[in-house]
């Protein structure tokens, strides 16, 4: 199984392409690092592995996490506690990393375990948004110690996150000082690629954008930007008022510049650029939504599900979006806020709570849809031929039903393995493939 020009296929009870309808008992052929054919006959001349009652999928992709929290066991604050609450919690918890002696090794042990996880969840492709500086090599740090390479199992993009609620230039020019060097060790990584995210409009100054913007202009990167989370976001935005006002006082943050603002202002700043992910979206007007769908072929608003549900927030507009023509991926968010980085189980969660939205459609949003999100779909994020091999396998229930979309997004089953390039970068000691991902 690892010459690389051997052509093995693997067989399982259904193959779901995403780009096409699933095939019952039948086979992803393989050859080195890339998808072959999806076919119910594999060739004469391949090696089968049958992997029996799973369905095969596409990597995973989760759109958007913050792996820097996932050493946590329990998420910060509680349930249905406004967002700047949780924010001061998160800072909290960051004085307290930072105050450990031990803190940039326990970054680094968290960002091992968030990946890790990831791929345990059938993840092959993450949008993450760092607040350390990573390397070329994938090395994180640049002050304290480090334990040297992260393994990157899978394809990760790294959005540097910068933040400076004033137009204060010097806090800007800092910013940007991180931004150069980031964006330049990701166009050399082999690893990772580099983007960028001012992290919400309440934390990223007009200013500050407007210089993402011009540096896109020079070579484009991916943007991530928190948009509509929280109607007290809303709120600061138009008035400068309520509690993310408080928090700005009790961090002693100059005034506030927010007046008469709203999310649509940050959509036409930077929905024009070549991929930009908003966060959340939980908030969006009509107006925005159209202005979204305006620009879907360059946007997408990524769906935290699960994290959604944690804020208690008013009910996810997914329908409106999709109706509207809004490009939707979904993420984890980061165990701060989340439970686990299981892209599935966000699936399983929108398949719940949004019955009106086809099953199949639900599927694209956690694999095709994600990989478009960031800029991946030329590759990944579809079972075609000529894309990469990056495959979940998830195990399939015995029951009345052989619907394979309702078989894996209404039941609790668990992915058994997960592939990236064609090489087993997880797998339960169940399936036929553990041997092969232990002898790599
Ligand atoms: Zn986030």
């Amino acid at each position: 199984m690892n010459a690389a020009s051997q052509k093995v296929a693997l067989r399982a009870r259904y193959v779901v392409p995403v780009a096409a309808p699933p095939l019952h008992n039948a086979c992803v052929v393989m050859r080195g690092e890339q998808i072959e054919a999806v076919t119910a006959t594999p060739p004469a001349d391949a090696e089968i592995v049958d992997l029996g009652s799973v369905a095969i999928l596409p990597g995973l992709v989760n759109a958007h996490v913050h792996l820097e929290f996932s050493a946590l066991e329990e998420r910060l604050g509680e349930a249905g506690m406004p967002l700047p609450a949780w924010i001061r919690e998160v800072l909290t918890w960051r004085q307290r990393v930072a105050n450990d002696p031990d803190g940039a090794v326990s970054t680094q042990d968290a960002l091992a375990r968030g990946l890790a996880e990831a791929v345990r969840h059938g993840t092959t492709a993450l949008g993450e948004i760092a607040t350390v500086n990573w390397r070329r090599n994938g090395e994180i740090g640049g002050t304290g110690p480090s334990r040297g390479p992260l393994d990157l199992p899978l394809d990760v993009t790294v959005f540097r996150e910068l933040i400076a609620p004033t137009s204060e230039p010097l806090r800007i020019a800092e910013c940007m000082l991180t931004a150069g060097p980031h964006l330049a060790e990701g166009e050399v990584s082999k690893t990772w690629s580099a983007g960028l995210s001012p992290h919400a409009p309440y934390s990223a100054h007009p200013q500050l954008c407007e210089a993402v913007v011009r540096l896109h202009a020079r070579s484009p990167f991916p943007v991530a930007i928190h948009l509509a989370e929280s109607r007290e976001e809303l709120e600061w935005l138009a008035h400068g008022t309520g509690p993310l006002a408080d928090l700005f006082d009790e961090l002693e943050l100059p005034s506030p510049f927010a007046a008469s603002r709203r999310p649509l202002e940050v959509i036409e700043q930077l929905g024009g650029l070549s991929n930009t992910l908003f966060v959340h979206g939980n908030y969006l007007a009509p107006d925005e939504m159209a202005a979204l769908a305006e620009r879907a072929s360059t946007t997408a608003v990524v769906y935290c599900p699960r994290t959604h549900a944690y804020f208690g927030h008013e009910p996810y507009p997914l329908v409106e979006m999709l109706n509207a023509g809004v490009s939707v991926a979904l993420g984890t968010d980061g165990r701060g806020s989340n439970p686990d980085l299981s892209l599935l189980a966000e699936m399983r969660h929108v398949a719940r709570q949004h019955p009106e939205v086809p099953l199949a459609r639900i599927l694209e949003l956690g694999t095709l849809a994600g990989a478009r999100a960031l800029g991946r779909e030329a590759k990944a994020g579809s079972l075609t031929p000529g894309k990469v091999a990056n495959l979940a396998m998830i195990a399939l229930p015995e029951g009345a039903t052989d619907d394979a979309y309702d078989m894996l997004l209404r039941a609790d089953t668990e992915v058994v393995a997960t592939l990236v390039r064609g090489r087993p970068v997880f797998a339960t000691d169940e399936t036929p493939l553990a041997a092969w991902a232990k002898s790599d």
